[in-house]
């Protein structure tokens, strides 16, 4: 296994110094290519959203007009190193020439000699898919021996997979020792992370980040970095009954984490010591399960009944946080207000969603931070009212955490 030195620095120098596709030499060259084509299918294996793999095209066409062979590398679900076919790529090979003019040819394996033979015998402007690297259980553990593998696939590596730079597996950093003087951060992977860099390191002010999603444990080193760069943390979703139990309200059977109430009340107070606004909900909807089979009960925050759980923020608190997002220079949204899933509870996180847009319309810079807050973005088709929406949940959690991401720290050495 590799090792992966995790540096002190901050993750924005290293954005600075890692080489563009553009500085590249690639013509005539196998170029391989991680992508994140990890997309969303309904019950019937249609995709649901197909913004992964769309907002690759820029890489692809730019490689294609090089004059190369592209080879993709890319995951599909959690298939725990074994060859599954239910997350077998073929239906993407299938689906990217619905996209892109080229010929797309699935191969049903990502490493050997077969496919090596297979890449080296087809035409300069062939784009090749290698089958799900998870297929294999050296992929997740970033063995040695297997990222060589993949190496021996092609000349140059491209990382563009921005959705799984948080990883250290072998196709995101392992392959990149092999390719000493010939790795480079692809188009999405760099519009990516400038954005993130740019409204972290220079937001247009007042700064409102808005902070949701079911659980506060894993959003702790978020809020505690964002409170360093916002004006003000605009807290809802399942976590916000952690917050309000500070309080002493009572929350019924709403989602808390009993052992992180002390959390939230530091950090509390640490936003008043640093000055940041921490804007709670003051109403909710709530529902007697965790379905959307009832009609949602409005609670002023928060006298929740024993028997009643919140799933949504209230009317008043929609307000309270449009105001707020009204004004904003720079909004980062990571994670729905409430469970959007259900319909009867979407309506919080649809306003939340409409106040974004209509502050993005009057000139604040609004970045949706990847993962449910994308998919909610995606189902109410606001997509194109807001200024950027990440493919990566994880990869901008970790990169607001302040963590340096293994996948782009690998293009450096
Ligand atoms: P996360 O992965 O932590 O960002 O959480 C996203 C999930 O949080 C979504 O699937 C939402 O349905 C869920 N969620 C939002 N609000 C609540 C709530 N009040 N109670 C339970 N789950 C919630």
């Amino acid at each position: 296994m590799y090792n992966i030195t995790v540096f002190t620095i901050l993750p924005s120098y290293i954005i600075d110094m890692i080489p563009s596709l553009h500085q590249a030499n690639v013509t005539g060259k196998t170029v391989l290519v991680r992508v994140d084509y990890n997309v969303p299918i309904d019950e019937n294996g249609v995709i649901t959203d197909d913004k992964r793999i769309r907002e690759t095209l820029p890489t692809l066409e730019y490689l294609l007009s090089q004059n190369t062979k592209i080879v993709l590398m890319a995951h599909y679900g959690r298939p725990k190193g074994t060859k599954n076919l239910k997350y077998s790529l073929r239906f993407i090979a299938e689906y990217l020439p619905t996209l892109i003019k080229a010929p797309v040819q699935f191969i049903d394996d990502c490493i050997g000699e077969t496919v090596q033979k297979t890449i080296q015998s087809a035409e300069l402007g062939t784009i090749f898919l290698l089958e799900n690297v998870r297929f294999y259980v050296e992929e997740e553990s970033n063995d040695v021996e297997f990222s060589k593998q993949l190496a021996a696939n092609g000349d140059v590596f491209v990382n563009d997979a921005f959705g799984a730079a948080h990883r250290a597996h072998s196709s995101t950093t392992g392959i990149a020792t092999s390719f000493p003087q010939a790795k480079y951060a692809g188009l999405l992977m760099e519009k990516e992370l400038r954005i993130l860099k740019s409204v972290t390191e220079q937001p247009k002010k007042p700064f409102v980040a808005i902070i949701g999603g079911s659980k506060i444990s894993g959003k702790i080193d978020v809020i505690e970095n964002l409170m360093n760069i916002c004006d003000t943390i605009i807290i809802g979703g399942g976590m916000m009954f952690t917050f309000l139990r500070t309080f002493g309200h009572s929350t019924g059977t709403s989602l808390v984490e009993e052992d992180k109430i002390e959390l939230a009340q530091q950090l509390i107070f640490k936003a008043k010591e640093k000055g940041v606004q921490l804007l709670l909900p003051i109403d909710v909807r709530t529902s007697p399960d965790f379905s959307n089979s009832f009609e949602p009960t409005i609670v002023e925050c928060c006298d929740i009944a024993e028997n009643q759980m919140g799933l949504d923020i209230g009317p008043k608190t929609e307000q309270l946080f449009a105001d707020e997002i009204k004004n904003a220079g720079t909004i980062l949204w990571n994670g729905p207000m409430g469970v959007f899933e259900f319909l009867n509870y979407e309506h919080g996180t649809k306003e939340i969603a409409k106040a974004i847009v209509s502050a993005t319309t009057n000139g604040a810079i609004s970045v949706i931070g990847g993962g449910d807050s994308a998919a909610a973005i995606h189902q109410f088709g606001l997509e194109k009212g807001v200024t950027h929406v990440s493919t990566g949940g994880g990869a901008t959690l970790e990169y607001l955490e302040g963590k340096v991401l293994p996948g782009v720290y690998a293009l450096l050495s």
